[in-house]
């Protein structure tokens, strides 16, 4: 990434990478959802993003993503916002009412919640259940032990659960973390897994993610 390289320059290299590690995994790049992490980005910092036509981003802050994106979507219809960071039970119906899908359903109390909040409004975004593959609970995700019976009260809750997401350890090479959740959301017949970041979108794609969750790659390092 060149610092001269626009939003739209960027784009197309990600998309290009996609495209490559689709066809190595004989994979459809078209069955991979490019979410663009936009936390701490400004508004205007992401229109150029919709100016070029992407349309899915990701926050990971409820609050955040109260502010910015109400104008943003009222100037760029269809916009589809991902919700990727922990979320307190507290603060579920303002989630459901602003995302479309929700990435961190990790702990029975956030299912509940969830699930009342989905009720009274009607709208059931699109869920996946963290995992916690490393055992480091400070990042959110549940225990793999556990994902069975999270599972089944989250199906119970009526949330429609798509599949799982996980963040893998840093510094590790994550293409056995991705390969473990793929067989985890394999095993519970879960079609959807959103892995992948800047710096192993690629190895992902290979592995099966069907959503990535891309910041820095489009946007530059955050301040
Ligand atoms: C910030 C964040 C990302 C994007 O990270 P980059 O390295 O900037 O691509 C992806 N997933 C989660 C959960 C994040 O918090």
């Amino acid at each position: 990434m060149t610092e001269t390289a626009t939003p739209a320059d960027r784009l197309a290299t990600v998309r290009a990478t996609i495209d490559k590690a689709a066809l190595r995994a004989a994979r459809s790049a078209d069955a991979v959802t490019l979410i663009a992490v936009s936390k701490t980005h400004s508004a205007n910092e992401i229109r150029p993003l919709l100016e070029a036509g992407h349309r899915v981003f990701g926050e990971n802050r409820v609050q955040e993503a109260a502010v910015k994106w109400p104008g943003l979507r009222a100037d760029y219809p269809g916009v589809e916002l991902h919700l990727i960071g922990q979320l307190q039970s507290n603060k579920a119906a303002e989630a459901v009412a602003l995302f479309d899908a929700i990435h961190s359903v990790d702990r029975l109390s956030l299912v509940a919640a969830l699930g009342k909040a989905m009720a009274q409004n009607g709208k059931f975004p699109d869920c996946f259940i963290q995992v916690d593959l490393a055992d480091e609970p400070q990042k959110g995700g549940c225990a793999v032990g556990e994902l069975p019976a999270l599972l089944a009260s989250a199906r119970d809750a009526g949330l429609p659960v798509k599949g799982l997401m996980c963040v893998p350890p840093a510094g590790l090479n994550p293409a056995p973390w991705f390969a473990f959740l793929a067989k985890l959301a394999a095993d519970h017949s879960l079609p959807g897994l959103s892995m992948g970041m800047s710096g192993d979108y690629a190895t992902a794609v290979t592995l099966g993610a069907t959503h990535i969750r891309v910041g820095t790659a489009l946007f530059g390092a955050r301040g």
